[in-house]
């Protein structure tokens, strides 16, 4: 099984931009289990400008792009510095992977890139994506790693994307102010009416929201790759997502 995790900013830190030790130890202990039992594991993390803007002390998530650009270059190597420490303990060796659009729009560029995420996964490494924020102006202001790890998935013909985040899955209506909202399980196809119930809304720490998490099933579904939405808090979804069973809601890839 081939399957690309995306871990959001929300799942991996405080609101404060300070890592989320127990949440981000009890992750990385699922990833490296799952890669022990045989699976081909790719991780897609957020979480670059948060813990930049906490290592720089500043209060609030930076708004202008230099401030940005600076938080993400600080607190990228902090992210990897983490995920290094974790899974070195379970004797993984992570490979940072840093790409902008460009390297997945380009042909060229893109079979690089895939040939590169090949050699790493028969290498039994564990690629850890994000986009090079320091000089990607554009991902900044307008793109998401919703999107980013769903033409990963794509470009690298996973047979699943998990994205993690801070909510159980699409719901049938806003959870947060309708009581009989109710988590849809599994999503056949991704019509305007399922578009429609992400709305826009966005979490306080990442770029994200639902609106790109459906943007991403289409990406991924329309290219036959499954598509799970699960909540990061509880990782151990990881198990039963890769298994299609019940995590969160589940998008299933069309056949072609
Ligand atoms: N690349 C950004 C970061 O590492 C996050 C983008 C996103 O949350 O979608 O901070």
């Amino acid at each position: 099984m081939r399957a690309v995790i995306k871990i959001g900013t929300s799942t991996l830190t405080y609101l404060n931009g300070n890592l989320n030790v127990r949440a981000f130890e009890n992750l990385c202990k699922v990833i490296a289990d799952l890669k022990n039992a045989g699976n081909e594991v790719i991780v897609v993390s957020s979480g670059a400008i948060a813990l930049g803007k906490s290592k720089l002390g500043l209060t609030e998530r930076p708004s202008d792009i230099p401030s940005k650009q600076a938080a993400a270059a600080v607190g990228q190597s902090e992210l990897m510095c983490f995920y290094d420490r974790i899974f070195s303990g379970y004797h993984h060796t992570v490979a940072q992977v840093l790409i902008t659009a460009e390297d997945l729009e380009n042909e060229q560029r893109k079979t690089n890139f895939a040939n590169t995420l090949e050699r790493l996964l028969s290498l039994g490494a564990l690629p850890v994506i994000n986009e090079n924020d320091t000089v990607a102006t554009a991902e900044i202001s307008v793109s998401d790693n919703d999107t980013l790890s769903a033409l990963v998935a794509v470009n690298v013909k996973a047979d699943i994307l998990v994205l993690l985040s801070d909510i159980d899955g699409l719901y049938s209506a806003d959870p947060h102010s309708d009581k009989s909202a109710r988590l849809i399980s599994v999503v056949e196809t991704v019509t305007p009416e399922i578009e429609k119930l992400a709305g826009g809304s966005v979490s306080g720490v990442g770029t994200g929201g639902m609106a790109t998490k459906i943007h991403a099933a289409k990406i991924c579904t329309a290219a036959g790759c499954d598509m799970v939405i699960a909540n990061g808090a509880k990782p151990e979804n990881l198990y039963s997502a890769i298994n299609r069973g019940n995590a969160g809601t589940l998008f299933k890839g069309k056949n072609i």
